[in-house]
């Protein structure tokens, strides 16, 4: 966790959720690295605003990133940019991301595989959760960071002076 302390039902999240999304991302991960998308590394993926698209991701997937990727980089914005990407564009909470940020890459050879590796672990993912009784709550990365700031799960930097 990084920073304050978690409500027992969130780090309770958490711990339940990290065993079977660990497996979920391992098989995701492997599907996609089958596919062979390039990464420039550009960062551009991670820079919401300026590439026109929201992450979203559910209740445990938040839990496990907000337990255990380490301090984020960057102060919290209204939803332009992450907290995890530093300054070179690269992602600091690599084993703690969330599905979208595994699925999603600018290599548009992978724009037809996306979509259906996106719905086919989503859809996986949603009936972990149904069948564990888990929150779904699937919102954007931004909200969840919000929330986790007002229960004192999530301390971003302060912004530049
Ligand atoms: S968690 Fe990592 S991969 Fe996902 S948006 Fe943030 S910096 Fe990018």
């Amino acid at each position: 966790m990084n920073g304050g302390t978690a409500g027992e039902s969130e780090l309770d999240l958490a711990g339940q959720a990290r065993g079977p999304l660990a497996i979920l991302y391992r098989e995701l991960d492997a599907a996609v690295s089958e596919l062979g998308p390039v990464c420039r590394l550009s960062g551009r993926c991670c820079r919401f605003e300026e590439y026109g698209h929201t992450l979203f991701l559910s209740a445990p997937e938040a839990a496990v990133l907000l337990a255990d990727a380490p301090p984020p980089v960057r102060p919290l914005d209204e939803g332009r940019t992450c907290p995890w990407q530093d300054a070179q564009g690269r992602c600091t909470a690599r084993e703690a991301r969330p599905l979208g940020c595994r699925v999603y890459y600018c290599d548009p050879r992978f724009d037809e595989h996306a979509p259906r590796l996106t719905e086919l672990f989503l859809g996986r993912l949603k009936a972990l959760v149904d069948e564990r009784g888990w929150a779904w709550d699937y919102a954007p990365l931004h909200r969840h960071l919000r929330e986790g700031v007002a229960r004192g799960e999530f301390t971003p930097p302060p912004p530049a002076p």
